[in-house]
């Protein structure tokens, strides 16, 4: 990393001052050409997951989507729910503020996404007030369980892993949490999340919120109640050497002998008509960290950005 921040340093201010130039440019005519782009008839909310922070590692959680959506006409609103706890708990945090939102801006429904737990979080929402949610998006999301979540909840058959791995998994895990969040602990996790996102919580969680969840590893219903629902995910757990969380998250892909993004397998993030699994680690969904994804895949943010204008094409 000092040999990469280094190179930068090194630059002449001239040139520092000609590429800044020249950036600002970029972005005041990208900014004039796509202004009604994101331009959603409803507000769009966005759902953090087990992390729990509007911020992480100091930055916004989703890196950078919300100004690019609200440069492009949308109004975006980031929900605020607990750190760890049950879908259902974070469903009814949720609901008020979606409630809030509604009050705010004078609209009758929002465009939720969420991602990783904020998923089955927006789908309470749908679940008991679909008259106020237009469409439900998933972005990694934690809609059939986490294997993850399986290991470290110690719930996971006996010989269907090595031990050795399991242990590395869990180890990696705490590894992550702590430095995702700044010193959140495992421990201080409350165990009603954890629980929640084994595969056997999500399975009682999906008896009772069941819309848009598919039987197998397609599509499942794109309408159901009024809502729309979407799901999108990564299924490639190390993607950035320079990112710190790509060792933990490539330890955690251990767990699985399916496609996935480290911490969900692909199958299991699916939520009504699916939109493609993408080369992103399940950090890489929200542009985590600081930016520091595959260079050579599609931009995650422009993924929120085409999805905003779906949206808006659909009258959303
Ligand atoms: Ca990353």
């Amino acid at each position: 990393m000092p040999g990469f921040f280094g190179r930068f340093f090194r630059l002449s201010m001239h040139r520092l001052a000609f590429a800044l130039a020249a950036i600002a440019l970029m972005l005041g005519s990208a900014a004039h050409a796509a202004s009604s782009y994101a331009q959603t008839r409803y507000p769009i909310v966005l759902v953090h997951g087990i992390f729990g922070f509007d911020s992480f590692l100091g930055t916004d959680y989703f890196y950078g989507i919300p100004g690019a959506l609200t440069q492009d006409g949308a109004r975006v609103f980031v929900a605020q729910v607990s750190a760890a706890n049950s879908h259902e708990v974070r469903g009814e945090q949720l609901l008020a503020q979606v409630k809030n939102i509604l009050a705010i801006t004078g609209a009758s429904k929002v465009n939720i996404i969420g991602h990783s737990q904020g998923s089955p979080t927006a789908r309470y929402v749908a679940g008991v007030a679909p008259g106020l949610v237009a469409s439900v998006t998933s972005v990694g999301g934690v809609n059939k369980g986490s294997r993850v979540a399986d290991i470290v909840r110690g719930v996971v058959p006996v010989g269907s892993i090595p031990e050795a791995v399991a242990n590395s998994v869990a180890q990696a895990f705490a590894a992550f949490i702590n430095l995702g969040s700044g010193g959140l602990g495992l421990a201080q996790m409350p165990v009603a999340a954890l629980d929640a996102l084994t595969t056997e919580g999500s399975l009682r969680f999906n008896q009772r919120f069941p819309q848009a969840i598919p039987a197998g590893c397609g599509s499942g219903a794109e309408l159901v109640n009024g809502v729309r629902y979407y799901s999108w995910a990564g299924t490639q757990p190390v993607t950035n050497l320079l990112d710190p969380l790509d060792g933990p998250i490539g330890l955690l892909s251990l767990a699985f002998s399916e496609p996935n993004d480290g911490l969900v397998a692909a199958c299991a993030t699916r939520l009504g008509k699916h939109l493609g699994d993408y080369r992103q680690n399940h950090l890489d969904e929200v542009n985590q960290v600081v930016g520091l994804r595959d260079w050579f895949s599609v931009d995650p943010v422009t993924l929120y950005r085409q999805h905003a204008n779906r949206l808006k094409l659909l009258g959303l």
